[in-house]
Protein backbone atom coordinates (compact mmCIF):
# COMPACT_ATOMS: atom_id res chain seq x y z
CA UNK A 1 0.00 0.00 0.00
CA UNK A 2 2.50 2.07 1.05
CA UNK A 3 4.64 1.74 -2.10
CA UNK A 4 1.60 2.62 -4.16
CA UNK A 5 1.14 5.58 -2.30
CA UNK A 6 5.01 6.53 -2.82
CA UNK A 7 4.35 5.61 -6.78
CA UNK A 8 1.56 7.68 -7.35
CA UNK A 9 3.14 10.80 -5.91
CA UNK A 10 6.65 10.28 -7.33
CA UNK A 11 4.29 10.06 -10.78
CA UNK A 12 2.11 13.23 -9.55
CA UNK A 13 5.99 14.64 -9.27
CA UNK A 14 6.79 13.90 -12.36
CA UNK A 15 3.72 15.91 -13.85
CA UNK A 16 4.16 18.81 -12.01
CA UNK A 17 7.55 19.22 -13.66
CA UNK A 18 6.43 18.58 -17.27
CA UNK A 19 3.67 21.07 -16.70
CA UNK A 20 6.00 23.89 -15.08
CA UNK A 21 8.01 24.23 -18.58
CA UNK A 22 6.91 27.10 -20.02
CA UNK A 23 5.33 27.15 -23.54
CA UNK A 24 7.12 29.70 -25.86
CA UNK A 25 4.08 29.64 -28.08
CA UNK A 26 1.34 28.36 -26.41
CA UNK A 27 -0.68 25.95 -29.32
CA UNK A 28 2.07 25.47 -31.23
CA UNK A 29 4.52 23.69 -29.05
CA UNK A 30 3.37 21.02 -26.79
CA UNK A 31 5.15 20.43 -23.09
CA UNK A 32 6.66 16.82 -23.62
CA UNK A 33 6.73 14.24 -21.08
CA UNK A 34 9.91 12.20 -20.82
CA UNK A 35 10.35 10.05 -18.90
CA UNK A 36 13.11 7.00 -18.15
CA UNK A 37 12.05 3.19 -18.98
CA UNK A 38 11.97 2.97 -15.21
CA UNK A 39 10.10 5.50 -14.47
CA UNK A 40 7.22 4.36 -16.94
CA UNK A 41 7.25 0.93 -15.57
CA UNK A 42 6.70 2.61 -12.37
CA UNK A 43 3.67 4.69 -13.40
CA UNK A 44 2.26 1.96 -15.11
CA UNK A 45 0.29 -1.37 -15.16
CA UNK A 46 2.53 -3.76 -16.97
CA UNK A 47 -0.52 -4.20 -19.53
CA UNK A 48 -0.36 -0.64 -19.91
CA UNK A 49 3.12 -0.03 -20.44
CA UNK A 50 3.35 -3.13 -23.24
CA UNK A 51 0.70 -1.13 -25.11
CA UNK A 52 2.32 2.51 -24.78
CA UNK A 53 5.66 1.69 -24.11
CA UNK A 54 6.20 -1.24 -26.79
CA UNK A 55 3.80 -0.92 -29.52
CA UNK A 56 2.02 -3.88 -28.29
CA UNK A 57 -1.81 -4.38 -29.08
CA UNK A 58 -4.99 -5.30 -26.90
CA UNK A 59 -6.78 -8.35 -28.03
CA UNK A 60 -10.02 -7.18 -30.63
CA UNK A 61 -13.27 -6.72 -28.63
CA UNK A 62 -11.23 -7.05 -25.17
CA UNK A 63 -10.78 -3.40 -24.26
CA UNK A 64 -12.74 -1.30 -21.70
CA UNK A 65 -13.54 1.34 -24.41
CA UNK A 66 -14.73 -0.64 -27.40
CA UNK A 67 -18.40 0.08 -26.50
CA UNK A 68 -17.88 2.79 -24.09
CA UNK A 69 -20.54 5.57 -25.36
CA UNK A 70 -20.02 7.78 -22.42
CA UNK A 71 -19.83 11.94 -23.43
CA UNK A 72 -16.73 12.73 -22.46
CA UNK A 73 -12.96 13.23 -23.53
CA UNK A 74 -10.90 10.62 -24.01
CA UNK A 75 -7.11 11.22 -22.80
CA UNK A 76 -3.91 9.32 -23.20
CA UNK A 77 -3.33 7.00 -19.98
CA UNK A 78 0.13 7.73 -19.98
CA UNK A 79 0.04 11.49 -19.61
CA UNK A 80 -3.17 12.42 -19.21
CA UNK A 81 -3.01 14.72 -22.74
CA UNK A 82 -6.76 15.29 -24.29
CA UNK A 83 -7.01 13.00 -27.36
CA UNK A 84 -10.09 12.18 -28.74
CA UNK A 85 -13.75 13.29 -28.07
CA UNK A 86 -16.55 10.89 -27.52
CA UNK A 87 -18.58 12.98 -30.18
CA UNK A 88 -16.29 11.37 -32.91
CA UNK A 89 -16.28 7.61 -31.49
CA UNK A 90 -17.99 5.39 -33.63
CA UNK A 91 -18.34 2.04 -33.61
CA UNK A 92 -16.14 0.58 -36.96
CA UNK A 93 -16.66 -3.10 -35.80
CA UNK A 94 -13.35 -3.89 -35.61
CA UNK A 95 -13.25 -4.49 -31.90
CA UNK A 96 -10.78 -1.35 -30.79
CA UNK A 97 -12.62 2.28 -29.88
CA UNK A 98 -12.40 3.88 -33.08
CA UNK A 99 -12.78 7.95 -33.75
CA UNK A 100 -12.81 9.48 -37.05
CA UNK A 101 -10.76 12.31 -35.76
CA UNK A 102 -8.38 13.51 -32.83
CA UNK A 103 -9.57 16.07 -31.28
CA UNK A 104 -6.38 18.46 -32.46
CA UNK A 105 -4.49 17.24 -34.99
CA UNK A 106 -1.38 18.83 -32.55
CA UNK A 107 -2.62 16.25 -30.27
CA UNK A 108 -1.24 12.90 -32.13
CA UNK A 109 1.77 12.08 -34.18
CA UNK A 110 1.59 9.53 -37.12
CA UNK A 111 4.85 7.83 -38.50
CA UNK A 112 4.72 4.69 -41.16
CA UNK A 113 4.61 1.45 -39.43
CA UNK A 114 5.87 -1.49 -41.47
CA UNK A 115 6.15 -4.40 -39.11
CA UNK A 116 4.41 -7.26 -39.39
CA UNK A 117 4.81 -7.66 -42.65
CA UNK A 118 1.99 -4.81 -42.98
CA UNK A 119 2.00 -1.39 -43.93
CA UNK A 120 0.02 0.53 -41.50
CA UNK A 121 0.02 4.65 -40.10
CA UNK A 122 1.12 4.28 -36.31
CA UNK A 123 0.00 6.97 -33.99
CA UNK A 124 1.44 7.90 -31.08
CA UNK A 125 0.73 11.09 -28.07
CA UNK A 126 2.44 14.20 -29.45
CA UNK A 127 2.95 14.63 -25.54
CA UNK A 128 5.10 11.55 -24.55
CA UNK A 129 5.12 10.07 -27.36
CA UNK A 130 3.45 7.13 -26.66
CA UNK A 131 2.03 4.15 -29.07
CA UNK A 132 -1.89 4.75 -28.98
CA UNK A 133 -2.99 2.30 -31.96
CA UNK A 134 -2.97 3.41 -35.82
CA UNK A 135 -5.02 4.90 -38.50
CA UNK A 136 -6.46 3.89 -41.58
CA UNK A 137 -8.09 5.55 -44.42
CA UNK A 138 -11.59 3.42 -44.49
CA UNK A 139 -13.51 6.23 -41.85
CA UNK A 140 -16.64 7.49 -42.21
CA UNK A 141 -17.59 11.56 -43.33
CA UNK A 142 -16.34 14.34 -42.85
CA UNK A 143 -12.47 13.15 -42.50
CA UNK A 144 -12.78 9.17 -44.03
CA UNK A 145 -10.46 8.18 -40.92
CA UNK A 146 -10.39 5.72 -38.54
CA UNK A 147 -8.06 5.86 -35.42
CA UNK A 148 -8.04 2.62 -34.36
CA UNK A 149 -6.85 3.06 -30.64
CA UNK A 150 -6.33 0.50 -27.99
CA UNK A 151 -8.45 0.54 -25.02
CA UNK A 152 -5.27 0.35 -22.64
CA UNK A 153 -3.42 3.38 -24.31
CA UNK A 154 -6.91 5.37 -22.89
CA UNK A 155 -8.45 6.79 -19.74
CA UNK A 156 -11.92 8.02 -19.81
CA UNK A 157 -13.00 11.62 -18.11
CA UNK A 158 -16.64 11.86 -17.96
CA UNK A 159 -18.17 15.59 -19.28
CA UNK A 160 -19.78 16.80 -16.06
CA UNK A 161 -16.20 15.98 -14.22
CA UNK A 162 -14.47 18.29 -15.85
FE1 LIG B 1 0.74 10.76 -23.72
Amino acid sequence: MKKIILITLYCFALQLVAQSKKNPAEGIFMDKVERTDKEWQACLTPAEYQILREKGTERAFTGKYYNHKEVGTYVCAGCDNELFSSNTKYDSGSGWPAFYDALDKSKVNTKMDYSFGMKRIEVTCAKCDSHLGHVFEDGPRPTGLRYCINSLALDFVAKDKK
